[in-house]
């Protein structure tokens, strides 16, 4: 194991440690356990049981069947994945998407606007940041062909959470195909996709203390699209490839310590975000939060907007130098920091410096204390 330090680790969105018992987990398919899946004599069946043993695991706790569930590399393989086929063999002439969503999204439905398979659609977001819902409803009412609605179900930079209930039903009224990213929510939320109505949901489980390089898709049973990478027979003929087998053993192991430990994780995280949002707010005239922070938001990470001065502009490197890491998010353009695009679609105040801190299990409010008096003397 490698020593952090005396490193505070605050950013948990971008990714977490690795568990030691989810690591253990995977060990064996690391050395002794390294049969091809797919060969027919015992040490490639071996590797295959523990395959669909994890996709068991995964779709048990989801609420879902295992065959909706193929093994991906992560979040934006998934949503890759996800709207091209909508748009490609569902039928969907139209995507309706918000202009916050996670790159892997946005970057996704530009492409096929630029290229002239879709229609793009953004939808307007209300002062909070969450979206506008009879803003979709009138967007899916105009659409003059089928729709892709591409919504993620939370926020990874402001922590706002969709109700996806809500836009599912939206869809089903509209005969919209419904694709969320729950990357920031797999591993932190409990599921129950049978009774969900989305038709492609994504994780990585980097997100929550598995390895990273590793992901699901979640494909609704009555959803039926073409092969995505071809080549070979894996994922049930639709991602061909050699399988990450300790991957996917990892992701199922720490998919189940998340769920075993959810109501104690999620509690506690919860009592560090709202400490930390006390104590800046005590520390720091004019600071403000992004998003809806005690509402419908992930307990896993704080926004905060500082007053832009000439050493709040410095924050991010100087949180780096005292082994600090947070991430930042501020509205501006300058140099290599093209700023956050999230950010910009809400508050546009270039009066701010915004930093982003997420937390997991590990962290302290110990850590919270020696970063606010830090903060304190940098700004
Ligand atoms: N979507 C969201 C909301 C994320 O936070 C991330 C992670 O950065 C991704 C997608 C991409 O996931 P991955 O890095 O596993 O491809």
């Amino acid at each position: 194991m490698y020593a952090m330090a005396d490193r505070i680790y605050f950013d948990n969105a971008a990714t977490t440690s690795l568990d030691g018992e989810v690591l253990e987990a995977m060990m064996p398919y690391l050395t002794n356990l390294y049969g091809n899946p797919s060969s027919i004599y015992s040490y490639g069946r071996e590797c295959r049981l523990a395959i669909e043993n994890a996709r068991k695991s995964v779709a048990k706790i989801l609420n879902a069947h295992p065959a909706e569930i193929f093994f991906t590399s992560g979040g934006t393989e998934s949503s890759n994945t996800a709207i091209n086929a909508a748009i490609k063999d569902l039928g969907c002439t139209h995507i309706i998407s918000s202009a916050i969503e996670h790159h892997a999204t946005l970057h996704t439905v530009e492409h096929l606007q630029h290229t002239g398979a879709a229609k793009l659609y953004f939808v307007q977001l209300l002062p909070n940041g969450h979206i506008d819902t009879s803003h979709l409803e009138q967007l899916l009412m105009e659409a003059d062909g089928r729709c892709l609605v591409t919504l993620m179900h939370a926020n990874n930079e402001i922590g706002n959470i969709l109700d996806m209930v809500l836009v599912g039903e939206l869809c089903k009224k509209f005969n919209a195909i419904f694709h969320s990213d729950t990357v920031q929510t797999v591993g932190h939320f409990p599921f129950d996709l049978r009774n969900t109505p989305v038709h492609f949901i994504t994780g990585a489980s980097h997100k929550f203390h598995g390895p990273k390089g590793v992901g699901i898709l979640y494909i609704n049973e009555n959803v039926k699209i073409q092969p995505f990478v071809l080549g070979g027979s894996q994922e049930r003929n639709m991602r061909a490839g050699t399988e990450n087998v300790y991957g996917i053993v990892g992701f199922a192991k720490a998919l189940q310590l998340a769920t075993e430990h959810f109501t104690a994780d999620s509690e506690y995280i919860r009592g560090l975000k709202t400490y930390l949002m006390q104590k800046l707010t005590v520390a720091f005239a004019g600071i403000s939060f992004n998003g809806d922070p005690l509402g419908k938001s992930l307990y896993t990470l704080v926004s905060a907007n500082f007053p832009k001065t000439e050493k709040s502009e410095m924050i991010l490197f100087n949180l780096d130098i005292n082994n600090i890491c947070a991430s930042g998010g501020s509205a501006c353009s300058s140099g290599a920091d093209v700023g956050s695009h999230v950010i910009r679609a809400i508050s546009n105040n270039p009066g701010q410096v915004t930093v982003r801190f997420s937390f997991s299990k590990h962290n302290t409010r110990a850590e919270i204390d020696t970063v606010v008096e830090k903060l304190k003397n940098m700004i």
